[in-house]
């Protein structure tokens, strides 16, 4: 261990908790290599003792008012928008990503925090009068209880934040279950939640591993689970907590497709694959990672591609002008360049090698990849690789390329190139993925729509954050309602009628 100082602990009852596990996680600075905090990580004891509190402080945040949640929601929007570039620091520096992409993932998180603000307006109900004569029937929506998050590295601030910011604003306690490979950022946002006047209790943050998590999905006092990770963490969340007895939308990886037609303007279908291929090192759940060409348009395609991507600066996150940072530990980098290897092996022709880029020697880099003339049986295509790698596919037709993209387990989000209205619209009608884009590269929806895949991008039937976030944290009621005079009241064993 090399200079470690920092202990990263949990966040409960409104301050810093040292853990009482003995166990912890060693947590890393990428873009060093060197190891920079420890992190407690949990157990499932300590999961029960948080959910007691949990259940008082829920108790009681129910019961405040509409206007009062919202203020507090403002409150928070404030002060992220005010101390974004602390976090987006905190971000980069355990994360990789550079400075402006940090600073973008809040600005993305933040809308869900200004969603939230309007949860007055969120949470009205329906109202009819005279639903039968004299009754009244109306609608409410009452918060769940304890609902939990358990979250991915890639985004430590943005997905907390889809979760927590719905879930704070309906009236339920939430536990953060942070990736342990970059925790502070969930910090931070507790810090900022108290400040706002969240009271004590309702966010609470425990970091961990497996076994927290485990009793996160088994534990009776936890009413909901809210899950973003990898395809078989995700599944098997989905499986313990409905088991369990859980409400759980769980969002798994992804393998997204760019289909580009022959007319579209191949410069600006470059410079948009280019950013959602290796931004973030091409660690998000939407990055582009296989781009399909049709007819004519790839050699072209291939060509504008690869010239880009020697301008691409490769380095330190934190430092100025830096385009890429490296990725989240050894073991994935090292995993990525794997990828390139059987994808060379298989037959693939690597147009750009990024395991001989000039890259920083001491950190997790690894430069940028493209791989032509890929194939749907190669690991390259089939797995999602999580790292600066892109593949292109040729096909001969549209046709073609939508069955492609059709076929694959993963169906996250997807984005189609063409100057043709037409065949966009076509293509949003046929394509059988949750999120599309037309000459979007990253259809991430705004927080007032909902975000999800579909097939093994998520297990669940509610997508995340928005209207479907609204409804995922709380549960529907219906009131029906008279004041008949006593005077005409009699005993009628008739089932109710409305007419
Ligand atoms: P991961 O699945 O390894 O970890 C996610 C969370 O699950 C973490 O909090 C981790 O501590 C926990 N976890 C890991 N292994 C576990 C186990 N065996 N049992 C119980 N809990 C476990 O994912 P990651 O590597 O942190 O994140 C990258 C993945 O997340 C990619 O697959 C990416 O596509 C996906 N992702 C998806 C979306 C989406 O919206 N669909 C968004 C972001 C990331």
């Amino acid at each position: 261990m090399t200079g470690t100082t920092t202990r990263i602990s949990h966040w409960i009852d409104g301050r810093e908790s040292a853990g009482t596990s003995g166990r912890t996680a060693p947590v890393f600075n990428p873009a060093t290599g060197q190891q920079t905090a420890e992190v407690d990580l949990a157990s499932a004891a300590e999961v029960d003792a948080v959910v007691a509190r949990a259940t008082a402080a829920a108790r009681a945040w129910r019961s405040s008012s509409l206007s009062k949640r919202s203020a507090v929601l403002f409150a928070f929007r404030e002060l992220l928008h005010a101390r974004t570039d602390e976090l987006a620091a905190i971000i980069t520096a355990e994360h990789g990503k550079v400075l402006s992409d940090a600073a973008g993932e809040i600005a993305r998180g933040l809308e869900n925090v200004e969603f939230a603000t309007g949860i007055p307006q969120l949470l009205k109900g329906g109202f009819s009068e005279q639903a039968a004569t004299g009754v009244d029937v109306y609608n409410i929506r009452q918060p769940l209880g304890v609902v939990a998050g358990i979250t991915p590295f890639n985004f430590p601030a943005m997905v907390p934040l889809w979760m927590c910011a719905n879930a704070i604003a309906c009236g339920n306690a939430f536990i953060l279950k942070p990736s342990e490979k970059d925790p502070s950022a969930s910090l931070f946002l507790a810090q900022l939640w108290k400040e706002a006047g969240l009271p004590d209790g309702v966010f609470t943050v425990l970091h961990g591993d497996k076994e927290a998590v485990d009793a996160i999905l088994t534990h009776p006092g936890i009413a909901a689970v809210s899950f973003v990770g990898s395809t078989p963490i995700a599944k098997y969340i989905y499986e313990t907590g409905t088991a369990h007895g859980k409400r759980v939308q769980a969002l798994g990886g992804a393998k997204n497709h760019a289909l580009v037609l022959p007319d579209a303007d191949v410069e600006m279908a470059a410079d948009a694959v280019v950013g959602a291929a290796y931004g973030a090192a091409g660690e998000r759940c939407m990055a582009l990672s296989v781009a399909v060409a049709v007819g004519e348009v790839a050699d072209p395609l291939v060509d504008a591609i690869s010239v880009r991507l020697p301008k691409l600066t490769v380095g330190d996150g934190a430092a100025a002008g830096t385009d890429m940072g490296p990725l989240i530990t050894r073991e994935h980098r090292d995993k990525v360049a794997g990828y390139i290897d059987a994808g060379e092996r298989a037959g693939a022709t690597v147009v750009v090698d990024g395991r001989e880029a000039d890259v920083p020697k001491d950190g997790f880099f690894l430069g940028t990849t493209l791989l032509d003339n890929v194939t749907p049986e190669m690991t390259v295509y089939t797995d999602e690789i999580f790292g600066p790698v892109l593949g292109v596919v040729r096909v001969a037709t549209y046709e073609e390329g939508v069955a492609l993209i059709n076929a694959n387990r993963y169906a996250n989000g997807t984005a189609i190139f063409t100057r043709d209205g037409g065949a966009a619209r076509q293509f949003q009608f046929d394509v059988e993925v949750g999120m599309v884009g037309i000459n979007v590269p990253i259809p991430v929806p705004v927080a007032y729509y909902s975000f999800g895949g579909w097939k093994d991008s998520l297990f669940g039937d509610t997508h995340m954050y928005g209207p479907e976030g609204v409804n995922f944290y709380t549960r529907g009621k219906v009131v029906t309602s008279r004041w008949p005079d006593p005077a005409t009241s009699s005993v009628d064993l008739g089932f109710p009628r409305t007419r």
